[in-house]
């Protein structure tokens, strides 16, 4: 079937970039779950620079979404409408300093925390353990094992939809459980996290007790999304989830997780559908037997349905 958004002209009205632009692009492959339509535009720049002269000519009207290392995400079967932006080499810099880490925001997380441990430096080594980039963990403020990204942010460097560059400290991003107020459509490209001299050993050795904790509890090598739903109030996720009977519950080719039942599976053929639904089916299972509505952690971003609308 012809896609949907190849009708679609958008690429021809946009903004020249230096890095590479690319109509109807494949999504799903790069996302953790594996699933999800086109991207009507994506737009990968080549740096910084690049990034802000294309959002400042890129007119207000057309919708951008960004995305990382799609590790907290469902991108809806009908894709995303206008530009996505992902970024890519030019943003992955790890800088180590004496008392911090700086690092491109398409830097993983992993490697940020193997840099500083190399050099000797800890504080940072819960991000050993997520699977993100340095962007999306500060959009979500990320965090395990007790620190998250407000317990180590010095300041992220932003680039706002009209192709401002500005700085915003940790304090004001106010950030909160998997929450930030990074302004809508902004686009963090850098950031600096503060990090400790430590024992190199004993950093090593925490890291290594992350990994086999994480190993030993999640399905960290499955087509997941990480946690479905934030804890409630005084309550875990995964308890309520098992609780109302969910765990190994499935949709299609999407299962809630036999291991760690906050966590949903493609188990092969899932649709975005599947995914969604069986996450809304668990919701409404968790509702009925305990009065609880479970919110989203999981970015749900896009169209759903097969194929998007024609776009005008
Ligand atoms: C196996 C597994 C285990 C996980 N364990 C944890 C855990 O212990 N703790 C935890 O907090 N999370 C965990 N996660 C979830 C996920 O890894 C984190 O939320 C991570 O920080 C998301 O980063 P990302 O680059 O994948 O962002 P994405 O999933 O691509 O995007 C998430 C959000 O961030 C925004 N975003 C991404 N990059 C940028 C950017 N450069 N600028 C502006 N906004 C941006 C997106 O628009 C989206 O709203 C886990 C996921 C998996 C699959």
């Amino acid at each position: 079937m012809m896609a949907a958004h190849a009708t679609s002209h958008l690429i021809e009205n946009l903004p020249p970039i230096r890095g590479r632009m690319q109509a109807d692009a494949v999504l799903a492959a790069a996302t953790w779950f594996r699933v999800g339509g086109p991207a009507e535009v994506l737009a990968r720049p080549a740096d910084a620079d690049d990034l802000a002269a294309f959002l400042a000519s890129l007119p207000l009207e057309v919708p951008v979404t960004i995305i990382g290392a799609a590790s907290n995400l469902i991108i809806r079967d009908g894709g995303i409408a206008g530009v996505v932006i992902r970024l890519a080499r030019g943003f992955g810099d790890v800088t180590i300093e004496p008392d911090g880490v700086t690092a491109g925001a398409a830097a993983l997380d992993a490697v940020v925390a193997e840099h500083a441990a190399q050099a000797g430096l800890g504080g940072v080594e819960f991000l050993s353990g997520i699977p993100g980039a340095v962007g999306g963990a500060i959009a979500m403020n990320a965090g395990a094992y007790g620190s998250d990204v407000a317990a180590t942010l010095d300041w992220a460097e932003i680039i706002s939809r009209q192709g401002e560059v500005f700085r915003m400290s940790c304090a004001e991003l106010s950030l909160s459980y998997r929450h930030s107020t990074l302004p809508a459509e902004s686009v963090v490209v850098r950031a600096r996290f503060f990090a400790r001299p430590g024992d190199p050993a004993a950093i090593a050795a925490r890291m290594a007790e992350i990994r086999a904790s994480r190993e030993a509890t999640q399905p960290t090598r499955a087509r997941t999304g990480g946690s479905t739903f934030r804890n409630p109030p005084g309550a875990r996720a995964w308890e309520l989830i098992d609780a109302a009977g969910c765990r190994g519950l499935t949709r299609g080719g999407a299962q809630i997780s036999q291991k760690h039942c906050n966590f949903m599976l493609n188990t092969g053929g899932a649709t975005a559908a599947d995914l969604e639904g069986l996450g809304e089916e668990v919701r409404r299972r968790v509702r009925a037997a305990t009065g609880i509505t479970l919110d989203w952690e999981i970015k749900r971003l896009g169209i759903p349905g097969s194929r998007p609308a024609v776009l005008p």
